[in-house]
């Protein structure tokens, strides 16, 4: 098929298509802020914003986990919720990933994708869910569900007696950005109980789950809950269990994997040695999606600072000698900034309604981490400090309240923002009528892994191609 030809991803029952070009992302970039035209102002031009996917990163990110010390033992459940674009699960899909759902509609997506996975490939990884949802996974053969509380046990015996239930302990949380301990997993001093009511009500445990939290900065708390998890093991041994299922979660990041999987590697040979026969699954979300997805937004408006005096002397903003307006905020993909505790960089695709060289550390390769002030780092000496903030009429949609920005940016140049694929598009509202963004998608180019996305998107034979 030609390189661009369309890929069914939607739903195996009411197919649509998605193109997928082959140009790599920074050209794919450059070329639609070209085609848009609209530096002239004429009214003419298209100013939306809009995301660049670039599937080869997550095909990267893929073959990172594999070729890593947990590779060939800890099986991927891709976390949904992080990115549940039918493109990225339709790729995973046809990679032999499984996945992490959190609710009903989650679970149908995975289902109903032209790939059908089977239910097996899905854990409900949600440890307090409504009864419709227990229902409805027990109606489409997904079988394994996460629990932390008695109440959830009862539910369970009422409606999906059958389930293969894991325990979800409480680890420490402290060191990641995003503390889901606050909300979910069991204390250890609650297991036994917890484990002794479902051997009560003879519910079939099979294991345990934990989630070291979602920007884990210290490798360290995988040792540390992989140690808990093994205590639970024995407190089910003492309550007649023989768990064989072990699900350390998600948390990975991409700047510290080598050294987190090798210390869940070496905590799985102490406490969870391959002939234990323990079989163990991962959920990442973050480490997969994240550096896929840049987001190309547009200046629609800018001010001059305001003369001394008229800030508000509060204002962190304060410094800003210009306050650059753009089409996308908090309330739509950079809801990462509330939500996920991001820190997010701005890359100028063009100044002056001039297009940017095209700089090879743009977006920059997954393997580099990104310089705090990228625009300063990537060589612009004329800058100036200037806030950015998003199209709404709310005052807390700001996306930088001081950053250094090359001088000569205006109303109708492009700002970049890369490292976007990781709880964006999928929480975006369309508060205030701004739409939320669309994505274009590319294999990005013709480099062995673009190629071998564009083979793993060609070997899928729907009946439409
Ligand atoms: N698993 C569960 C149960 C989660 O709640 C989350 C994120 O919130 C994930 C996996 C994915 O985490 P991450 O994106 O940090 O890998």
């Amino acid at each position: 098929p030609p390189a661009t030809s369309p890929i069914r991803v939607i739903d195996k029952d009411s197919p649509a298509f998605v193109n997928v070009v082959d140009t790599p992302v920074h050209d794919l970039l450059r070329q639609v802020v070209q085609e848009r035209n609209i530096g002239d102002l004429s009214g003419s031009g298209d100013e939306s914003a809009f995301f660049a996917c670039d599937l080869s990163a997550i095909y990267q990110a893929v073959q990172m986990w594999r070729q890593s010390a947990i590779g060939e033992r800890v099986e991927i459940f891709y976390a949904v919720k992080c990115n549940p674009s039918p493109p990225v699960l339709h790729l995973l899909s046809l990679l032999g990933t499984s996945f992490d759902c959190a609710s009903t509609a989650e679970i149908n997506q995975v289902l109903s994708l032209p790939t059908a996975p089977s239910p097996d490939r899905i854990i409900f990884a949600n440890p307090c869910k409504p009864a419709s949802f227990i229902r409805s996974a027990a109606d489409s053969g997904v079988h394994m569900m996460t629990f932390d509380n008695a109440d959830e046990l009862y539910k369970v015996k009422r409606s999906f007696p059958d389930a293969k239930l894991v325990l979800r302990i409480l680890t420490d949380d402290s060191k990641s950005l995003c503390r889901l301990g606050l909300k979910f997993g069991a204390p250890l001093d609650t297991c036994p109980g917890l484990l002794a009511l479902a051997v009560q009500l003879g519910l079939n445990v099979i294991g345990v789950s934990f989630h070291v939290g979602s920007g884990c900065k210290d490798p360290n708390q995988f040792a540390d809950a992989i140690w808990r998890a093994k205590k639970v093991f024995d407190m089910g041994k003492a309550v007649g269990y023989d768990f064989k299922f072990l699900d350390v979660g998600g948390g990975f990041e991409r700047e510290t994997f080598a050294e987190m999987s090798q210390v869940v590697s070496d905590s799985l040979d102490v406490y969870f040695p391959k002939h234990s026969g323990v079989r163990v699954i991962a959920e990442p979300g973050r480490l997969l999606v994240s550096s896929a997805f840049t987001l190309a937004t547009n200046i629609i408006a800018r001010r001059l600072a305001l003369p001394s005096g008229e800030a508000t002397p509060k204002d962190d903003h304060e410094g800003a000698d210009v306050m650059y307006y753009i089409n996308d905020g908090v309330y739509g993909s950079f809801n990462c900034i509330m939500f996920d505790h991001q820190i997010v960089h701005p890359h100028p695709l063009t100044i002056s309604h001039e297009i940017t060289k095209c700089s090879p550390s743009f977006p920059p390769p997954p393997n580099i981490h990104l310089p705090v002030d990228l625009p300063v780092q990537l060589g612009y000496k004329d800058t100036e400090a200037a806030s950015v903030w998003g199209p709404t009429c709310d005052s807390i949609d700001c996306v930088r309240q001081l950053v250094q920005l090359p001088k000569g940016l205006q109303v109708g140049d492009w700002i970049a923002w890369s490292e976007m694929g990781a709880y964006t598009l999928c929480a975006a509202s369309t508060f205030n009528g701004f739409n939320r963004s669309p994505v274009l998608w590319t294999t990005g180019g013709d480099h062995p892994h673009a190629i071998a996305v564009r083979a793993t998107l060609d070997s899928f034979n729907g009946p439409e191609r």
